[in-house]
C-alpha cells in the first residue's frame, strides 16, 4: 500500500498542490482524473521522488510505502525507485539496445547481478505479464525502436516490470496510442492488478472505468493549488458522485 499523507508542493513560490492525502491499496488500481494542470503529474512524481529532479521543487507532507516514509532522512532513493515504478506518456525504450536488453536494463541501475540463464528466464516472464511475449519472442534481438508504439509501451512496461516493484505509477500511458494497443495495455493493467499496486493518470474518462476500482478527482480552480475534491470507490464516483463539479467533469462538461 501507498499512501499520501497531507502533501503539498511548491514550484518556487507558487503552490500547486494543497494537502493531498489518498490511499493507493494493493491490488487496486486507482485513477487520478482532473483537467490539465490540477497536478495529477506533479503528484505522481511526488509518489517516487522523481520531482526532485526539477530544481525549485518542494514539498510538504509524507509518502508512506508499507508504511515507511519514502522522504525518511537516510532512505535510500535508488531503492525507493526500484520499489515505485513509472512510465509514462510517450514510450521510452532504449532504441538502439535490443527488446531483450532493454527488459533488463534496470537491473544494472539497481546493482542486480543475475546469470544469464536467469536473464533469459526474466526476459519471458516480464515480457508475458506486459503481453508482449507472442509478439516479440522471434525478435527479440532486434532494437526496442523497431516496435510500434503500443509495443514499445508494453515493452517499457516490461522493463519496470524487470525490478520487480511493488508499485506501477503511470502517468497517461495510452494517450499517444492507437485504440487497439490501448486496450492491449489496459488488458496489461487488469492482469498485472493483483501482484503489483497501480496509479494511472487518464483524461479518458471511459478507460479511468474500465481499469480503476478507486478514482481520485483533481482540480485546481481559480488559481487556487491542486487538490482532490472527491474520492472513492471509481464506480460511486462515476455514477453517485458527492460533488456537482465531479459529476460535471466525469460527464464531460468541464
Ligand atoms: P496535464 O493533465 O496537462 O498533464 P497535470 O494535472 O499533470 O496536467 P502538472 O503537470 O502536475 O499538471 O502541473 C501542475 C502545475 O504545476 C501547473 O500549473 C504547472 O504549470 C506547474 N508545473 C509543472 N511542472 C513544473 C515545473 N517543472 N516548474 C514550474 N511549474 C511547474
Ligand atoms: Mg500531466
Amino acid at each position: 500500500t501507498l499512501a499520501a499523507v497531507d502533501v503539498s508542493a511548491w514550484f518556487g513560490q507558487r503552490k500547486v498542490l494543497d494537502r493531498v492525502s489518498l490511499t493507493m491499496g494493493a491490488g487496486e488500481v486507482t485513477a487520478l482524473i482532473g483537467p490539465s494542470g490540477c497536478g495529477k503529474s506533479t503528484f505522481l512524481r511526488i509518489l517516487n521522488r522523481m520531482h526532485e529532479l526539477v530544481p525549485a521543487a518542494s514539498l510538504a507532507g509524507s509518502v508512506l510505502l508499507d508504511g515507511q516514509d519514502i522522504y525518511e532522512p537516510g532512505r535510500r532513493i535508488t531503492e525507493t525507485r526500484r520499489r515505485i515504478g513509472m512510465v509514462f506518456q510517450k514510450p521510452n525504450p532504449f532504441p538502439a539496445m535490443s527488446i531483450a536488453d532493454n527488459v533488463t536494463a534496470g537491473l544494472k541501475l539497481t546493482g542486480t547481478s543475475v546469470s544469464r540463464a536467469e536473464r533469459e528466464s526474466l526476459v519471458e516472464e516480464c515480457l508475458t505479464r506486459a503481453g508482449l511475449w507472442k509478439e516479440v519472442r522471434d525478435r527479440l534481438r532486434q532494437p526496442g525502436g523497431a516496435l510500434s508504439g503500443g509495443q514499445q509501451q508494453r515493452l517499457c512496461i516490461a522493463r519496470s516490470l524487470a525490478v520487480r516493484p511493488d508499485v506501477l505509477l503511470m502517468d497517461e500511458p495510452c494517450s499517444a496510442l492507437d485504440p487497439t494497443s490501448t486496450r492491449r495495455v489496459e488488458e496489461t493493467i487488469a492482469d498485472l492488478r493483483t501482484e503489483v499496486t497501480i496509479v494511472i493518470v487518464t483524461h479518458n474518462m471511459q478507460q479511468a472505468a474500465r481499469v480503476s476500482q478507486h478514482c481520485a478527482f483533481f482540480l485546481a480552480e481559480d488559481g487556487t493549488p491542486g487538490h482532490i475534491v472527491e474520492q472513492g470507490r471509481t464506480s460511486t464516483v462515476f455514477s453517485d458522485p458527492v460533488d456537482p463539479r465531479t459529476a460535471d467533469y466525469v460527464n464531460g462538461r468541464f
